[in-house]
């Protein structure tokens, strides 16, 4: 392991005290935790039944984290810098005893806040357990709210019910919610005003993201990108918009509030209009690879250091040196035309 020799930090018990920031000024604050590459969906942007049908292998279980891996990478995250987990996937709600990872996650120190990313199916069954183990809130993927549009969107034909259902039980467990929408064309565009319309109604945030080309066999090309210029014209038109300010920095979604009313929604606009100068975000696949972009081509790979001797001062000097030679900011890059070679990391793996 590459060892640090330049001491620009201090440590203060079991905090690191000093700034950590990367090459361009970013210091880390959240973490995206990938726990498990398999999925209950087969969204056609994401995991296409095509390339990931019944052959396809998955990582077999002793490849996986386990939750005593994660829960002491977290903490060394969290000592410089880190306190926003999120926990995602292929699909979260898979990987068994979640709400015992959550619980220990929310005793580390300096962990302030625990989300989880899901398709909901399965919230009915787990929001409360979740809720009562720590979780903080949850964000609930949702394409379509028309059922022919959903069915062909998630691959699996599954209904918008299970997953209103899924919403509901959430609301019931007393979870701040937000809905997000993928906008593809061709796919969904003409979900924006149904969608917006529903959740106005409901009052809960919806949030619409541009289609991003992660991975390698979403068939990304810029003719499917519906961009946030024409989702808030569609929108404001019918239900006229007021912006807000950005809740905290780095926040990626700019926001919108309905003109009558307290409901919100907000746009991910990642290919249109980059936000990597403040990324603050790194993300850990399920078989603890490190990545500090979600465009990487590869990552570090956590697992080996963890099944290995070393000590926590070794992970932590080695983890601040990734952070400080991070230089990544695909989206700008993308956007000023620079070519990007190898083959990126799928969706599915390291967890959006
Ligand atoms: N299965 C969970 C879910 O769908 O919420 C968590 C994992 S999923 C990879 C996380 C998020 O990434 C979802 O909101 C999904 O819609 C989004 N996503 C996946 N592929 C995408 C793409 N090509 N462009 C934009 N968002 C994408
Ligand atoms: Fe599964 Fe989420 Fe990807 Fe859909 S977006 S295939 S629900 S991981
Ligand atoms: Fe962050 Fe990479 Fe996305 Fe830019 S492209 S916002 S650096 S993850």
């Amino acid at each position: 392991m590459k060892k640090r020799t330049d001491n620009t930090y201090f440590r203060r018990g079991d905090r690191i005290e000093s700034h950590i920031i990367d090459r361009l000024g970013r210091p880390i604050k959240d973490l995206r935790i990938s726990v498990i590459d398999k999925c209950n969906f087969r969204c056609t942007y994401c995991m296409p039944a095509e390339i990931f049908g019944p052959d396809y292998s998955f990582l077999p279980k002793e490849e996986l984290l386990s939750f005593d891996e994660i829960i002491r990478l977290v903490r060394i995250f969290a000592r410089f810098g880190v306190e926003k987990i999120r926990l995602t996937g292929g699909e979260p709600l898979l990987r068994k005893d979640l709400d015992q990872l959550i619980r220990r996650i929310k005793e580390i120190d300096g962990i302030k806040d625990i989300a989880v990313t899901t398709n909901a199916v399965m919230l009915v069954k787990q929001a409360q357990k979740l809720k009562e183990a720590g979780l903080d809130r949850v964000n609930i993927s949702l394409d379509a709210i028309e059922d022919e549009v959903f069915q062909k969107t998630n691959g699996r034909g599954v209904k918008t019910k299970p997953v209103l259902e899924g919403i509901e039980a959430a609301r019931q467990a007393g979870l701040p919610i937000k809905i997000n929408m993928v906008v593809k064309n061709g796919m969904n565009e003409s979900q924006i005003l149904p969608m917006a319309r529903y959740f106005k109604e409901t009052g809960d945030t919806l949030r619409f993201i541009e289609f991003m080309e992660v991975g390698n066999h979403n068939g990304w090309n810029m003719d499917a990108v519906v961009s946030k210029k024409k989702i808030i014209e569609q929108i404001h038109e019918e239900m006229p918009l007021v912006a807000l300010d950005a809740n905290y920095y780095g926040e990626v979604a700019s926001r919108y509030r309905y003109e009558d009313g307290d409901a919100e929604i907000g746009i991910i606009s990642s290919v249109t209009e980059a936000f990597c100068s403040s990324c603050t975000r790194a993300r850990l696949s399920a078989d603890g690879q490190l990545y500090t972009c979600l465009f990487a081509t590869s990552g570090y790979d956590l697992r080996d250091f963890l099944r290995k001797d070393y000590s926590d001062e070794e992970m932590t000097d080695y983890l601040i040196h990734v952070w400080e030679g991070r230089a990544d900011q695909y989206s700008v890059d993308r956007a000023q035309g620079k070519p990007m070679k190898g083959n990126k990391i799928e969706m599915s793996y390291i967890g959006g």
